[in-house]
């Protein structure tokens, strides 16, 4: 059985009296260790997936199987704990905190051993440990936003649009680095973006149009992040 699966995952949204469907009979698998990019356009259903998977929004209909665990269902304290161990989404970083402190609250949060040190070098943070999030880039506030979810050790990593507003160095230094983690630890990392240059490099690539699946494709031989033209 799959890690994780959507099974006929349809959401709407009420405007004006009229369902607007954000996605609509939504299936797909992922495993273990996957590196699964989703792409499309704006508005294709892209974030309300990475909501769904987060828990952060409910389908309509279908069940979201995670871990043998339809997420949808959970009670509040199995949904905190869900939340807490198994997801990790990239997101803002708390602003009165430096990037370090950031950092280590993540870390005492987390249940496993992190290997902060090495995210920080891959990332390229070692000499702004000490700046707050308003003092880096827009660029740089993603990557460490990158960081801090990293370090909360979490099953399933899930990047809404990470590369969207990034430089191309950033780019690569984010995404070399979620590669590497999805071979070494076996966690799912899924990325999503409106670009598909570098969709040889992920396992497997869903590809979604006006809400519904337009194809997935997995590749059984991904090229390396060199390889590819960025
Ligand atoms: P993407 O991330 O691919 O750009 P989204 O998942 O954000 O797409 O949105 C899919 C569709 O659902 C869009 O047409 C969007 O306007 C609509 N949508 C998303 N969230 C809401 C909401 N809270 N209320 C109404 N419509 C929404
Ligand atoms: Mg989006």
């Amino acid at each position: 059985m799959a890690y994780i699966s959507f099974k006929d995952i349809t959401k709407g949204y009420n405007i004006v009296g009229k369902i607007k469907y954000a996605v609509k009979d939504i299936n797909f698998e992922i495993d273990k260790g996957e590196f699964v990019l989703i792409k499309g356009l704006s508005g294709s259903g892209k974030s309300t997936i990475i909501n769904l998977l987060s828990s952060f929004d409910k389908p309509d209909s279908g069940s979201i199987i995670v871990d043998k665990e339809d997420i949808s269902k959970l009670k509040r304290k199995k949904l905190l704990e869900y939340r807490k161990t198994k997801v990790g989404v990239v997101s803002d970083l708390i602003d009165e905190l430096t990037l370090i402190e950031n950092v280590i609250l993540a870390v005492n949060l987390s249940k496993n051993e992190i290997d902060a040190e090495t995210y920080i070098k891959k990332l390229g943070f070692d000499k702004k440990l000490n700046y707050y999030p308003f003092e880096l880039s827009n660029s740089e506030k993603v990557k460490a936003s990158l960081l801090v979810t990293l370090c909360k050790g979490a099953d399933i990593i899930l990047c809404d649009d990470i590369l969207l507003n990034s430089d191309s160095k950033d780019q690569k230094q984010m995404i070399t680095l979620l590669k590497s983690l999805c071979k070494k630890n076996k966690c799912i990392t899924i990325i999503t973006s409106r670009s598909s240059k570098m969709s040889s490099i992920f396992n497997k690539v869903i590809t979604l149009k006006n809400g519904k699946i337009d194809s997935i494709k997995n590749n059984k031989k991904t090229k390396a992040i060199g390889d590819v033209k960025w």
